[in-house]
């Protein structure tokens, strides 16, 4: 599947703020953002003219870097929202927490979403026991979560977990056994996340 392959840190900076895309190092003062507060390239400390379209832009990419998600897999989730019942903005934030990969960094058990793509892709990991290995898997209420027996990518994700200071009400995590449960969905005040779903609507409702 094809991803974003730039410098990580630079997508950080270009948003002004930390998006947690490289796990630990984004908790040390190694940090991109921390050294370097301002956007990358020969006009990063120029100043910035805005605007609405501007902002609801920055906002659409904002959420696609925090998500590591490509345009047109973005543009799908937001169509998708749209036709479901209810606030299109809410259920496009949905969408995007359900993914298998989004739900380890929630549990704990990645410290990224880059790793976390990284350890199902190579089978790591089983829902319901059976293994699933694609990142953009949606969960749903009831799936339990588990490593695979015997992987060798334990040690790996027992380290993620000591990172984690607190998992969602909506999951549920054993981080000993490193098996989880998805409870139910997750409600708009239980998504964490810098996003801002409601500029985007407004972008692609244009
Ligand atoms: Fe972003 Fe992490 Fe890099 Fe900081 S260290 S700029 S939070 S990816």
């Amino acid at each position: 599947m094809a991803r974003d392959t730039g410098p990580v840190c630079k997508q950080c900076r270009r948003e002004g703020q930390k998006l947690f895309l490289k796990g630990e190092r984004c908790l040390t003062d190694k940090c991109g953002v921390e050294r370097r507060s301002y956007p990358p390239g020969e006009h990063g400390r120029g100043r910035v003219r805005a605007s609405e379209y501007r902002n609801q832009l920055r906002e659409k990419q904002k959420a696609r870097r925090y998500y590591q998600i490509l345009e047109k897999q973005f543009r799908s989730y937001y169509e998708k929202a749209a036709r479901q019942e209810g606030v299109t903005g809410e259920n496009l934030l949905r969408l995007l927490e359900r993914r298998f990969d989004n739900v380890l960094v929630r549990l704990g058990f990645a410290a990224s979403r880059r790793q976390a793509r990284q350890l199902i892709r190579h089978g790591h990991w089983l829902i319901n026991g059976k293994r699933v290995d694609i990142p953009s898997y949606q969960v749903r209420p009831d799936d339990v979560i588990s490593i695979k027996p015997d992987s060798r990518a334990a040690d790996v994700v027992r380290a993620a977990t000591e990172l984690t200071a607190a998992v969602p009400p909506w999951l549920q995590a054993d981080h000993d056994a490193l098996t989880a449960k998805v409870l139910r969905l997750p409600e708009r005040s239980e998504i964490e996340t810098p996003v801002q779903e409601q500029l985007i609507v407004e972008l692609y409702s244009k």
